[in-house]
């Protein structure tokens, strides 16, 4: 097995358990690994740090996975740690209204640049390590023995890859073709899923608990479900008697497929309306209308996709709710996310202060949102927490 070296004192996070040696920490890498080979990381000392898959093409130039020197990870190493990301996962496997979830959450599940997501009987992968893709065979049977899926498809056509020199695919690995709408249930309410081409793998289960919790304060209230894509949020307060709400989006996909949830569950005609727009040009022409809301979604992409552009996404942010918060009477509730790992909670409260003061208004937060346990947050990789948002009150 080759070795990488670290640079004098660029030992510490990963003796701490961070899973990420960036390529500035490393003094030298001795042999010729080829990218995605195994290999053990020693520090300036020589002594053994974590083992670990290289890769020269990306700014992580070692993912560690193991930090015990006699547990070399190998065919069965992996098995291990599949079984036990799914075998965490067990009570969601068994519950009765729920069977769409995440099964492996990366750096969280200690398998840095692996995703897989269950949709029903399917399962969608994602890879993101060059270390992992040479694994997949191993990943493909291990979940087939442990969750007996019709087919396991590959998503991996992000740019995440392209950061790795990892060419981008999208294809069938096992099993059968999934459909072109695959039907999952998330709390009783029944969502078409296009694992083949739908936005993330297909569907965003990181919102399960949030659109329960926000759900239960809409009944009777006039909603609006800002960036709806298939209607999650919007479906949950229609379950849970909205008196109306209007979902917006830019994706005529998207859109196409919240129709065909709202139908699917039975909602059609009852208060519900699509509407194809850009949510902040959307939000000026309510206000400029006069438009009023009882309780208004803000869940907008990632606007920070690195700590370097923080501060301009922290306007967009702040624009956008100060324009959501426009739209509520005293009374009225938003509950707003970012998905930006470079925005802490501490950092969205203040977006938050600052917006309400911009639209003159006084705000609670009443509750904060997170994301789910199939999306842990491991203690030595606190950047996988991503997920956040905040259930504002105008008072
Ligand atoms: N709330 C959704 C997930 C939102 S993902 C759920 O519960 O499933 C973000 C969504 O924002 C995507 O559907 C994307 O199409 C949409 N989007 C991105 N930029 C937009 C914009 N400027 N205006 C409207 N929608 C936008």
């Amino acid at each position: 097995m080759h070795t990488v070296k670290l640079k004098k004192g660029k030992d510490k996070a990963a003796f701490q358990l961070h899973p990420w040696v960036f390529s500035g920490a490393v003094d030298r890498i001795l042999g010729a690994p080829a990218d995605g080979d195994l290999v053990q990381v020693i520090n300036q000392a020589g002594d053994f740090v974590a083992y670990g898959y290289v890769n020269r093409q990306s700014r992580v130039a070692v993912r560690l996975v193991e930090w015990h020197a006699d547990q070399l990870p190998d065919e069965q190493w992996w098995r291990q740690k599949i079984q036990r990301a799914v075998t965490a996962r067990r009570h969601l496997l068994q519950a009765a209204d729920t069977n769409t979830f995440r099964l492996i959450f990366g750096e969280a599940d200690y398998l840095p640049g692996l995703i897989a997501d269950r949709y029903a009987d399917f399962i969608s992968l994602q890879v993101h390590a060059a270390g992992v893709d040479r694994m997949k065979p191993v990943i493909i049977d291990e979940l087939c023995h442990l969750l007996n899926p019709k087919g396991v498809y590959e998503r991996s056509d992000t740019g995440a890859r392209t950061h790795e020199g990892l060419p981008l695919t999208n294809g069938l690995l096992h099993g059968d073709r999934p459909p072109a709408w695959v039907t999952v249930e998330e709390h009783g309410i029944r969502y078409g899923v296009n694992i083949a081409e739908g936005q993330k793998s297909g569907f965003y289960c990181d919102q399960r608990d949030n659109r329960l919790i926000t759900a239960a304060y809409a009944k009777d209230k006039r909603m609006l479900d800002c960036f709806c894509y298939s209607g999650g949020f919007t479906l949950n307060a229609l379950a849970n008697g909205a008196r109306e709400v209007i979902s917006v989006d830019s994706s005529a996909l998207a859109l196409e497929a919240l129709e065909r949830n709202v139908t699917r569950n039975g909602f059609g005609g009852s208060g519900h309306q699509a509407v194809q727009a850009d949510v902040n040009k959307q939000l000026r022409a309510f206000a400029d209308a006069g438009e009023r809301f009882d309780l208004i979604i803000l869940d907008p992409p990632k606007y920070a996709p690195s700590r370097s552009t923080l501060d301009k996404a922290s306007r967009a942010y702040k624009d956008l709710n100060r324009r959501g918060l426009l739209l509520l009477e005293s009374g009225g509730l938003l509950a707003t996310f970012s998905c930006s790992a470079a925005m802490d909670i501490g950092t969205f409260k203040q977006v938050l202060a600052w917006a309400a003061l911009d639209a003159g208004k006084e705000i609670q937060f009443i509750h904060q949102f997170s994301q789910p346990e199939d999306h842990p947050v491991r203690a030595s990789f606190p950047e996988g927490e991503y997920l956040k948002g905040l259930l504002c009150r105008v008072v």
